[in-house]
């Protein structure tokens, strides 16, 4: 499926984007550097929309993305805005709980189930096709909780049984069926050998955080950021909307009725991202990348980023955290977390917490989101010089949104996707 909703009019070299999040800036940015004349229209008083790096005297707290993964599109993009990343450090370690201790995500268990049942043949990858139906005759319902929902929970935030698997494994979507779990991964290991190498790899931010991504795509677009902008939405001339769905739905309702109806069906997860400074360290996790907490183990969080241990250059003082939960948490929770990880931990430990709650944090990539894409794209089908992009569209990461935004402002009028 395209990943970019209706088309622009290339023959009109003026363009107005509505959000400067990092779909906004993104696209915004392709298409400037190809000639448009682009202007953004922003609500809030700042650019980045869930990105944001905050400086306080403690040290740096993301309260969105704190890493972009790389990948050809994404090293291209950093050499074009002559922006030096900085790479997380290699080799660390992973850590999943399972059963309230701390281990490595490969387990024998796991890789004993792609020997016994690695012949069977999966089920079809239909339209309705979830990622625990997908993987459960081959590693079974209680190795699903334990192992893959927590994997997958660190990027969607989703029960892996609501999951839409075309959506999640996107690579694989024109595959009708597969012989054998074998193919599956055979396919899967094939296209990770066939990506190109990249100088770097992995997990990278930039020295002051992500803010610096956002102000350098933001630079480019200056100064036609209009902040604060409150009028109401017109499409006039080229318009692309790129906020959150439930935003795009909004501003649509009188425009194109039949748009914000299908718009408006797509569900958010609700996320918060609390980061702590410590005096000390959580030893369990330790020299690791942190670490990821199946639902229902009794903590409050669904994850723990080790800061520190992943871009030292940007916490160099300070013992720095970040725990993500699926509620809206209160510092006590995430104390309360602390005290699982770390048994001997004592309040004065903490030298500063800041929690970020975002309402409408992840679009849900459930079967409901995979159904209203399909059909908005339908609808917009007539449109000639109005598009909708954004994470609910191109795909949740920073990377699939810098890949998509690039193919389609090559080609805004006929864009097609290998
Ligand atoms: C806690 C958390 C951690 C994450 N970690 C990672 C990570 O490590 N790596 C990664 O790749 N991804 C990560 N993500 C996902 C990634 O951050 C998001 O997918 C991405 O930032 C979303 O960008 P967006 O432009 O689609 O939406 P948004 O960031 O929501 O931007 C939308 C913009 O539209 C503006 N807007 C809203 N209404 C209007 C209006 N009426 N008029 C004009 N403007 C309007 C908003 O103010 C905002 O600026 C994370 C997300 C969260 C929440």
């Amino acid at each position: 499926m395209k990943r970019v909703i209706g088309r622009l009019n290339p023959q009109d070299k003026h363009i107005t984007i509505w959000g400067a999040g990092f779909s906004g800036l993104v696209l915004g940015y392709y298409l400037k550097d190809l000639g448009y004349h682009v202007t953004i229209h922003e609500r809030s008083n700042k650019v980045g929309g869930k990105i944001h790096t905050k400086k306080t005297s403690a040290g740096l707290i993301e309260t969105g993305a704190n890493a972009l993964y790389m990948n050809a599109d994404g090293m291209d993009l950093l050499k074009n805005l002559k922006l030096e990343p900085l790479p997380a450090t290699k080799k660390l370690k992973r850590f999943l709980m399972i059963n309230g201790k701390l281990k490595r995500p490969v387990q024998l268990k796991i890789l004993s189930k792609l020997a016994i049942n690695g012949h069977k043949k999966p089920p079809l990858i239909s339209d309705g096709l979830t990622v625990a139906e997908f993987f459960r005759p081959l590693i079974g319902e209680e190795n699903i909780q334990k192992f893959l929902a927590p994997v997958l929970g660190g990027i969607y935030a989703t029960p892996t049984e609501n999951l839409h698997f075309k959506s999640v494994f996107y690579d694989f979507s024109h595959v009708a069926q597969f012989n054998s779990y074998w193919d599956f991964i055979k396919l899967a290991i094939k296209r990770q050998k066939s990506k190109p190498r990249l100088e770097i790899s992995g997990s990278v931010s930039f020295e002051g955080g992500m803010q610096t991504l956002i102000n350098r795509l933001a630079e480019s677009l200056k100064p036609n950021i209009k902040l604060n902008y409150k009028e109401k939405f017109e499409i006039k001339g080229n318009t692309i909307l790129c906020t959150d769905a439930i935003t795009a739905a909004e501003l649509t309702r009188e425009v194109r009725p039949e748009i914000s109806t299908e718009l408006s069906r797509i569900k958010y997860q609700q996320l918060s991202s609390v980061t702590v400074f410590m005096k000390r360290e959580i030893k369990a996790i330790q020299r690791s990348f942190g670490a990821l907490i199946p639902l229902g183990s009794g903590l409050n969080s669904i994850g723990v980023i080790n800061n520190k241990a992943i871009f030292p250059d940007n916490n160099e003082n300070v013992y720095s955290y970040t725990f993500i939960s699926r509620k809206k948490c209160t510092e006590e929770d995430i104390i309360s977390d602390i005290k699982s990880l770390n048994r001997d931990f004592l309040p004065e430990d903490i030298d500063h917490m800041e929690n970020t709650y975002w309402e409408k944090a992840l679009p849900v990539y459930d079967i409901q989101r995979y159904l209203s894409i399909k059909k908005l794209h339908q609808l917009a089908k007539k449109e000639e010089n109005f598009a909708i992009f954004g994470n609910y569209v191109a795909g949740i990461s920073l990377r699939e949104m810098i890949t998509s935004a690039k193919i389609f402002a090559n080609n805004p009028l006929n864009y097609v996707e290998k």
